[in-house]
């Protein structure tokens, strides 16, 4: 079982946020910003990639739901998604980052050697 099939399970502890039947969100354990909250279904989903949109069409209203409670809705807020390797997924069950409480940054993220081909 994956580290966040257990925590749905209870296995691992966490600081949830919101839940409900489908989902479910929880505090990041290494906080990137001062609200760094985590969005998953609660089914094992691997990734983005592989994820259905009857399943997005769910999860959206959801996120929405955990922006308003943290009242990100008033102020703003980051969501990322990391896939596959070169994204820097590290947990193979499919999360949402919703980031805020501050004014973010939006640093480089790689060197721009290749994208300069595009711009
Ligand atoms: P990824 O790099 O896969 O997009 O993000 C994984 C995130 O899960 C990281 O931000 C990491 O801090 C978080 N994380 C990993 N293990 C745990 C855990 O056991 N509990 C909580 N709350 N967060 C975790
Ligand atoms: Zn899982």
């Amino acid at each position: 079982m994956c580290i966040f099939c257990k925590i749905v399970a209870g296995e691992v502890p966490s600081n949830k946020v919101l839940e409900n039947e489908e989902f479910l969100a929880f505090h990041d354990i290494n906080p990137k910003a001062p609200i760094h909250i985590l969005i998953i279904p609660k089914q094992h989903i691997k990734d983005f990639q592989s994820t259905p949109p009857e399943v997005m069409a769910k999860m959206t209203p959801f996120i929405q739901e955990v922006a308003k409670l943290l009242e990100l809705d008033k102020t703003g807020y980051r969501l990322i998604v990391n896939n596959g390797k070169d994204g820097g997924q590290e947990v193979m069950h499919l999360h949402f980052h919703l980031l805020g409480g501050a004014k973010l940054e939006w640093p480089q993220l790689a060197p721009l050697e290749e994208a300069k081909k595009y711009v």
